[in-house]
């Protein structure tokens, strides 16, 4: 393997000094029309891979980006390299169904989701890339009294937080979603839901083009299609990176690699709880919009929502065994279309037009693992689950501290690896699964 110590950084397009972006709007549109040349030029910069950086984030999806980002433009750390094996958003961040909403079960919880929606609402003129997020509502269907009791649960702790949600009825249930039966026939009546205004959907992968080229203009280096093979580590800490195209000395080293988090961890001997399970999802033809709010339903394990396209895009749970394979199933979509068509009989006619999997990175207790481990400036920022795009901002913002001061900040502390081994779990299981 040889050593990328002596290769200079030469980007390949702009002179690195040319940092402003040009910027995406109506007049640089029109600009772009009149130039005999079609291209728009690359968001982001292809760069040498440097002998060392001062921090190597590992993984190219939203929480990678976002946290060399904000390391960037909140801490002026920009010696920052991005590692991502494949292309930018090729795992979770390029597959999930772009549901944000922070009305989860913990005071923890909500704090940290709500933060990030947040920061989501802000996020296009900040990265000056429209990532199309667009407010729906979010229902969370109960269809047993158990599930009701559940929703004025999360309900009262969301507001106590001031979070907007409220139990709403099966009528209020009809009028925001029309399509949805609510009568007494189906096998599982709807009796409720919790109804939480600021949830809605965005356009993924323009979250994670918008990271990306933000983390570049800062400084930071994407490096696509770099594999990180090995860790070295010195008497506890972490002293470099081995990747397919070359090795890296660095001093801190931030684990995003979700569905593949363990087997990064492996690398220094860092033990964690987490299991990766595929999740599958789907998308139909579009058709006229009828559809505004998201719909979940954990009883029957399956949620929906309408695109700006028309399309409706569908979710369910993970799949129920431990693996590594991105295959899409028969028996998923054959599920799910039963379940969907007990909440909502008129969608009979309508074709799937594709399913596709991604994997997710299962904890016990449905929360994410963040901040530092035993082996000094090794950090992860792991066990998204189904349920970490929209918890990316928020996580790039606060790893981006952590790595910078040295500790986690107060929103992450429950959230670290120490609280398995001190049983202060943070259980998020009753709003996190089929919730997105
Ligand atoms: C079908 C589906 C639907 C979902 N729906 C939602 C939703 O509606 N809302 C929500 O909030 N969340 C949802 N999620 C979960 C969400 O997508 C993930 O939690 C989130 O995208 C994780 O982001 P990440 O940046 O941590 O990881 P990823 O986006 O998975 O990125 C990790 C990257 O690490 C790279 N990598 C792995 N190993 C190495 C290595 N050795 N060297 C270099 N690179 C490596 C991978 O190639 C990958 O690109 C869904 C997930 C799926 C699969």
């Amino acid at each position: 393997m040889t050593s990328a110590a002596d290769r200079s950084d030469r980007p390949t397009r702009r002179s690195p000094r040319d940092r402003r972006p040009r910027g995406y709007s109506a007049a640089a549109l029109v600009r772009q029309g009149l130039r005999r040349t079609p291209a728009w030029e690359p968001a982001w910069r292809e760069h040498e891979l440097r002998g060392s950086y001062d921090v190597v984030v590992v993984g190219g999806g939203i929480h990678g980006l976002a946290t060399a980002y904000y390391l960037a433009t909140r801490h002026g750390i920009r010696d920052v390299a991005v590692l991502e094996r494949s292309y930018i958003g090729g795992g979770g961040s390029g597959r999930n169904t772009a549901i944000v909403r922070s009305n989860y079960l913990t005071p923890e919880g909500v704090a940290f989701y709500d933060r990030s929606l947040d920061l989501y609402r802000a996020l296009s003129a900040e990265l000056d890339f429209n990532i199309m997020f667009s407010r729906r509502g979010h229902l969370t269907l109960a269809h047993s009294d158990a599930s009701l009791r559940t929703m004025r649960w999360r309900a009262e702790v969301n507001k106590v937080q001031g979070v907007d949600s409220e139990v709403i009825g099966p009528a209020d249930v009809a009028r925001l979603a029309p399509a949805v039966d609510v009568s007494d026939h189906p096998r599982f009546p709807v009796l409720g839901a919790l109804y939480h205004p600021p949830g809605g959907i965005i356009r993924h992968d323009a979250v994670v083009w918008g990271y990306a080229r933000a983390a570049d203009l800062a400084g930071a280096h994407v490096h696509q299609r770099t594999e990180v093979t090995g860790i070295d580590v010195d008497r506890g800490r972490v002293t470099g990176v081995r990747t397919n195209r070359g090795t890296i000395a660095t001093r801190q080293v931030v684990n995003c690699t979700a569905g593949w988090a363990s087997l990064v961890n492996d690398m220094v001997g860092v033990r964690t709880p987490v299991v990766t399970a595929p999740l599958q999802a789907a998308v139909t033809e579009p058709v006229k919009p009828f559809l505004s709010p998201v719909l979940v339903s954990g009883t029957l394990h399956v949620y929906v929502s309408q695109t700006p396209r028309g399309e409706l895009v569908f979710g369910a749970s993970v799949d129920p065994f431990a693996q590594y394979s991105m295959r899409g199933s028969l028996e998923f979509i054959e599920g799910l279309a039963t379940h969907v068509l007990e909440l909502m009989p008129g969608l009979s006619k309508m074709r799937v037009l594709r399913q596709w999997a991604g994997l997710c990175d299962m904890t016990p207790d449905y929360s994410p693992i963040m901040g530092p481990t035993d082996v000094e400036g090794f950090c992860v920022d792991i066990g998204w689950g189904t349920y970490g795009f929209k918890a990316g901002p928020v996580s790039g913002e606060q790893m981006a501290r952590c790595v910078a001061e040295g500790r986690p900040p107060a929103l992450i502390a429950p959230f670290g690896l120490e609280r398995f081994a001190a049983g202060h779990l943070v259980g998020e299981k009753g709003a996190a699964s089929v919730g997105h």
